[in-house]
């Protein structure tokens, strides 16, 4: 059996079960004096907290989307009230939305798990390429990576030639960040004159935030010798899940209650059917019970070759909802209200595709006044969209008045999952 994090890791099933769900009730109880949305969600549904005893009984609670988060934000900022107002908070992230978010406390296991699975401890020295500033990722998978000892560069998002700079001058280990940016990183290294496998010691990769498509990580793995590993999470919750050296489903993190639900119903479906992926972190500063991820994915509850006893889920298979993911970042429809609002509520569309393994976000506007379209109007258009959604767009295209119909959606997906 291989090496684990820690006990936890190992606890039969029952025992997972006993101890999780003491707990979901013992946060339930302080969500429920600490926070006065929480108390109003149970008191609006007529739930007593003392009756959510187990997972179970979550099946009574609303699943809350990150639309539903935005939107409650916006009435009662920064968090909706759904913060413990007793713990002083040391750090806020946002993510688009905008959604803010607490840091949960630093003593809290965010990530070393997964890095603990792809084999990263004291000896790496891990290039973390996340961005750093405003959303959650850089900073923890930074905390990650210290929790199981490995030397941090925080490279952030600097040019990929810096990054390979910093490949070589530091004889860097080990890469955390989207698989986009790695391959990048690897273009550039050649353009440089190197040859990635034989003159850097980059042997192991641990990707979130984007799918890693087969065919790229056979490359990884065959033609440059990088061991690459998958973890998923998101920024309402933490981390959720990690892939270990099976490579076959990724482990649900101890800390939080993973439920595959139907979408229409709230409801759990049976272990292996497709259903949305909805959180719930077992924490006592941010009492967000059910977050549903709009990502769709089903329970692997066979044992697992490593040791691990947490049930896996099976990859991602694809998004729920409107909001979609683009080059790793969410676009959600509001923000694409929030530019229809600044443009004089101009007709706009975001379509997503996907040419090779790169995603392509194209946006359609109505040419409903001669400035629209002209280099200036554009230039301005593609910043303030950037400073909304975070996401740069690949192309434009102007369409006449009245060709996006008002029952079309604001984002269209055409990527195959
Ligand atoms: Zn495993």
């Amino acid at each position: 059996m291989n090496r684990l994090f820690d006990k936890k890791e190992s606890w039969t099933n029952e025992e997972r079960k006993t101890r999780q769900d003491e707990s979901l009730s013992g946060m339930v109880k302080l969500g429920y004096e600490k926070s006065a949305r929480l108390k109003q969600i149970f008191d609006t549904n007529k739930i007593n907290p003392l009756n959510i005893k187990c997972r179970e009984d979550l099946e009574k609670l609303p699943v809350t989307s990150r639309e539903k988060l935005v939107d409650m934000e916006m009435q009662e900022p920064p968090y909706a009230g759904l913060e413990n107002s007793a713990i002083p908070i040391d750090r806020i992230f946002t993510s688009p939305g905008p959604v803010y978010e607490p840091h949960l406390s630093e003593d809290d296991h965010l990530w070393a798990r997964a890095f603990f699975a792809a084999g990263i401890g004291p000896k790496d020295i891990a290039l973390n390429a996340f961005s750093y500033h405003l959303v959650a990722a850089g900073l923890t998978f930074h905390s990650g990576l210290r929790k199981v000892g490995a030397t941090v560069v925080p490279s952030g998002t600097s040019s990929s030639q810096i990054q390979v700079q910093l490949i070589q001058d530091l004889k860097v280990t080990a890469y955390v960040g989207t698989p986009s940016f790695l391959s990048s990183i690897i273009v550039k290294a050649g353009e440089m004159g190197f040859d990635f496998k034989k003159d850097f010691r980059l042997k192991k990769a641990c990707f979130a935030a984007e799918p890693l498509f087969p065919d790229m990580r056979r490359s990884f793995e065959k033609d440059y010798g990088i061991d690459t590993y998958q973890m998923y999470g998101a920024t309402e919750v933490g981390d959720v899940a990690y892939e270990c050296s099976q490579k076959n489903g990724w482990h649900i993190c101890e800390e939080t209650i993973v439920e595959i639900v139907d979408p229409a119903t709230g409801k759990n479906v049976a272990p292996g059917e497709l259903g949305e992926i909805v959180v719930t972190r077992l924490n006592d500063i941010f009492f967000l019970l059910r977050f549903g991820t709009g990502d769709l994915s089903r329970i692997i509850i066979d044992e697992c070759p490593c040791g691990r006893t947490s049930y896996r889920i099976a990859g991602i298979s694809g998004r729920i909802g409107d909001a979609v993911k683009v080059r790793g970042l969410f676009i959600a429809p509001s923000q694409l209200k929030m530019i229809q609002s600044k443009f004089n509520n101009l007709p706009l569309q975001a379509n997503v595709s996907r040419v090779g393994n790169d995603d392509v976000l194209k946006v359609r506007v109505e040419k409903i006044s001669p400035e629209i379209g002209t280099p200036a109007w554009e230039n301005n258009f593609k910043k303030i969209f950037r400073e909304i959604c975070t996401v740069k767009i690949d192309q434009m295209e102007y369409l006449s008045a009245g060709m996006i119909k008002p029952e079309e959606k604001l984002i269209v997906d055409q990527r195959q999952w």
